[in-house]
C-alpha cells in the first residue's frame, strides 16, 4: 500500500477554504480532513471533534508539552495545532490527508515533510472577502474586523504556496482543485508505486 499525498490548503479568513475542502472530500472517499485542536470559542453550528477538537489553553499547552503537534501556531489570538499521530497513521494508510491550516503552520509542515503539495486560495476582491465573512454569520463584528486586518498580511504568503485558486464562481474553484488532487496521483514516482506490478510485467520480455 502506497502512502497517502499531504496536503495544506491555506486562505484569509473567509475565502472559502472549508467550504471547498469540505465539497472536494465529500466527493472524495479517499481523501480526509485533518481536525485540528483549538482554543479558540465554538461557533453557533459547530460540533465538537467535527470541525474542531475545542481545548482549554491548560489542555493545548499539555499536548505542546508532549510534542503531540505536528504543526502549532498562534492565529488571530487564538492556538492551532495539528494532531502529528492521527496525520501519520492516516498517511499510511493510504489516504491523503489535507491540513487547513495558517500561512505559519504550513511553512512549518514543509520543512517537516517537503513532499507536502500547498495550496493557497484567495478571494476575487477585499469587498467579496469582507461580504462572506459578514455573510457567514457566525463571527461578531469585532472578529471579522480583526481578520479582515489580517487578511493582506495572510494574502502576501501566497507566494510560498505550490498552487494557487481564485475562489470566484465556487463550482469552477472546487473543478481546479479536483484537477490539483488528480495531477498529483498522476506524477510519475506515485503512479509508478501504485502500478510496480504492471510496470515489471511492462518491462518483462518472457510476458511476450
Ligand atoms: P476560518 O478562517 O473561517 O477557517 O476560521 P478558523 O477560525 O476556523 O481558522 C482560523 C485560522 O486558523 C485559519 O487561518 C486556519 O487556516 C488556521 N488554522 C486552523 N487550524 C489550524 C491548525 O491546525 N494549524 C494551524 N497552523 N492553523 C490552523
Ligand atoms: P474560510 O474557511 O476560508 O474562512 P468559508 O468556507 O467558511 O471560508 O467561507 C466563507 C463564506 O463564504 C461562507 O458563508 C461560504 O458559504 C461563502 N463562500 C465560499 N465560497 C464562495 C464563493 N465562491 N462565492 C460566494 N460565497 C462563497
Ligand atoms: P477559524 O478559527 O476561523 O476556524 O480559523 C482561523 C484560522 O486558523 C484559519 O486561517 C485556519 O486556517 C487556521 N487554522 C485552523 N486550524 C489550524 C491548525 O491546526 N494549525 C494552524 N496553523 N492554523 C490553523
Amino acid at each position: 500500500m502506497s502512502k497517502g499525498i499531504l496536503y495544506t490548503v491555506s486562505a484569509p479568513s473567509g475565502a472559502g477554504k472549508t467550504s471547498l475542502v469540505q465539497a472536494l472530500v465529500e466527493s472524495n472517499p479517499e481523501v480526509c480532513v485533518s481536525v485540528s485542536h483549538t482554543t479558540r470559542p465554538m461557533r453557533p453550528g459547530e460540533h465538537n471533534g467535527v470541525n474542531y477538537h475545542f481545548v482549554s489553553h491548560e489542555q493545548f499547552a499539555s499536548m505542546l508539552e508532549q510534542s503531540a503537534f505536528l504543526e502549532h501556531a498562534e492565529v488571530f489570538g487564538n492556538l492551532y495545532g495539528t494532531s502529528q499521530h492521527w496525520v501519520e497513521d492516516t498517511l499510511t494508510s493510504g489516504m491523503d490527508v489535507i491540513l487547513e491550516i495558517d500561512w505559519q503552520g504550513a511553512e512549518q509542515v514543509r520543512k517537516l515533510m517537503p513532499d507536502t503539495v500547498s495550496l493557497f486560495i484567495l478571494p476575487p476582491s477585499l469587498p467579496a472577502l469582507q461580504q462572506r465573512l459578514t455573510g457567514r454569520g457566525q463571527d461578531d463584528p469585532a472578529v471579522i474586523e480583526r481578520r479582515m486586518n489580517e487578511a493582506i498580511n495572510e494574502i502576501s504568503h501566497y507566494i510560498e504556496a505550490d498552487y494557487l485558486i481564485i475562489n470566484d464562481d465556487f463550482t469552477v474553484a472546487l473543478a481546479q482543485f479536483q484537477a490539483l488532487i488528480t495531477s498529483q496521483h498522476l506524477r510519475q514516482p506515485v503512479q509508478s508505486d501504485r502500478h510496480r506490478a504492471l510496470l515489471s510485467e511492462l518491462l518483462s520480455e518472457q510476458a511476450l
